[in-house]
C-alpha cells in the first residue's frame, strides 16, 4: 500500500474502539529471560495469561553478547511445554563459532523448537564496536542461511523503519533486509517506533525493493519512558517529543503511566490496522497487563471467551 492511498489517520471515537472488534488480527509476544526468582514467577504468569490470546508465537530474547544463552534455551522449552504455544528462540551471531550455533540449533530442533528470531546481535555494553567472531556467522543473513542448513526452522529477522544505526545508508539497510529474507526468513519484525509514518514509508520502500514477506510492526507499550529514551538512540528508534510530553509529571504515578501507555499503543495499532497491518509483535517487558489490555481493545479475545461465545 503506498503512502498516497493509505488513510491519513484513524479518527474514531473511543466508544467505537470498544464496540468494534477488528477481524483478522494475529499477535506475537516477546519476553526476556528474568534474572531473579520473582522475575521468573512474573514471566510464568505473564506467559500463561498472554498464551490465552492464542498468539501465533511467543519469543524469548538472547542477552547481548550471548550472555543469557542457557537461560533463553531453558525458558523457550519451559514456556513451550507450559503454554502449548510455539516459542521462538532468539539467536545471535555474537561471540560464537558457527559450529556452536549449529549445534545449539540442532539441539533446539530435537527439543521441538521450530521458531527462531535470527539476529546479528550487539557486543556486550562497553566492549566497543561489533566484530564478527573469526569462525562465526558475521551478519544475520549468514545466520539465516546457516540455520536453514540445520533444519527447516520458521525464521523471523529484524527490520528498522528508522534505519539501523550502524547501516551505511537506508538503502544498504534495506538491501540487507532483502538478503535476510532471500536467504529464507519467513517474516521481518521491526524495531519499535512511535510515528507510524516511519513504518509506512519503510513498507513502501520494501515493497518497491521486491520484498514480499510480511513486515510485522514491533509495538512497545511504554512502561519506563526514561529507560526507553536512554536505550532508543542506540537501537535506531526515535522518541517523539509528544510522547515525552504525555508522560510529563507522571514519574511517581505508575498507574496513570500504564493507562497512557495502553491508550497510545491502542491508537497506534488502530492506525496500523486501518493501513493494512494484520500482525502485531508486542515487546511485553514480561508484563501481561498492558499488552493484554491493548489486544483486548483490538478485539483479540482469550480462548475461554472465544469458546463461550
Ligand atoms: P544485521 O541484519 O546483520 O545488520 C546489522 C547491521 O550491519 C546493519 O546496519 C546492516 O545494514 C549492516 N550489515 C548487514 N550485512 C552487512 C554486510 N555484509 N556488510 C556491512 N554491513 C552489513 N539483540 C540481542 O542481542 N538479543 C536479542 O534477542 C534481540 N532481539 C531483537 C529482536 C528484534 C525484533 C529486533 C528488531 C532487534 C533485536 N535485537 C536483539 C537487537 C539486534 O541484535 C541489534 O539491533 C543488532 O545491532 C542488529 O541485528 P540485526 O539482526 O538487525 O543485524
Amino acid at each position: 500500500m503506498s503512502l498516497s492511498t493509505r488513510a491519513t489517520k484513524v479518527i474514531a471515537m473511543p466508544t467505537k474502539y470498544l464496540k468494534e472488534a477488528l477481524p483478522g488480527i494475529s499477535v506475537s509476544f516477546e519476553f526476556f529471560p528474568p534474572k531473579t526468582a520473582d522475575g521468573a514467577t512474573r514471566l510464568d504468569e505473564a506467559a500463561t495469561k498472554l498464551a490465552e490470546l492464542s498468539p501465533d508465537f511467543m519469543s524469548v530474547t538472547y542477552g547481548a553478547g550471548g550472555t543469557t544463552q542457557d537461560l533463553t534455551r531453558d525458558w523457550v522449552t519451559r514456556l513451550q511445554k507450559s503454554t502449548g504455544v510455539p516459542i521462538a528462540h532468539h539467536l545471535t551471531c555474537v561471540g560464537a563459532a558457527r559450529q556452536d550455533v549449529d549445534n545449539l540449533a540442532r539441539d533446539l530442533w530435537a527439543e521441538g523448537v521450530r521458531n527462531i528470531v535470527a539476529l546479528r546481535g550487539d557486543p556486550p555494553k562497553g566492549s566497543g564496536k561489533y566484530e564478527p567472531h573469526p569462525d562465526g556467522y558475521a551478519f544475520a543473513a549468514d545466520l539465516v542461511e546457516g540455520l536453514l542448513k540445520v533444519a527447516d526452522f520458521d525464521i523471523s529477522v529484524a527490520a528498522y523503519p528508522e534505519v539501523h544505526p550502524q547501516a551505511a545508508s537506508a538503502k544498504a539497510d534495506l538491501d540487507n533486509l532483502k538478503r535476510k529474507l532471500d536467504a529464507g526468513a519467513n517474516r521481518a519484525v521491526t524495531q519499535y517506533f512511535f510515528e507510524n509514518d516511519h513504518f509506512y514509508r519503510f513498507r513502501d520502500q520494501a515493497e518497491a525493493a521486491g520484498i514480499t514477506q510480511e513486515i510485522v510492526p514491533g509495538i512497545m507499550p511504554v512502561t519506563n519512558l526514561q529507560g526507553l529514551v536512554n536505550f532508543s538512540s542506540a537501537c535506531g528508534a526515535h522518541i517523539p517529543q509528544w510522547l515525552v510530553d504525555m508522560f510529563d509529571g507522571l514519574d511517581d504515578d505508575r498507574e496513570t503511566q500504564a493507562m497512557i501507555a495502553a491508550s497510545v499503543a491502542i491508537e497506534q495499532c488502530r492506525d496500523l490496522y486501518a493501513n493494512g497491518v494484520r500482525s502485531f509483535h508486542f515487546y511485553t517487558m514480561n508484563r501481561a497487563d498492558l499488552t493484554r489490555a491493548i489486544c483486548h481493545a483490538l478485539g483479540v479475545r482469550d480462548r475461554a471467551a472465544k469458546h463461550a461465545a
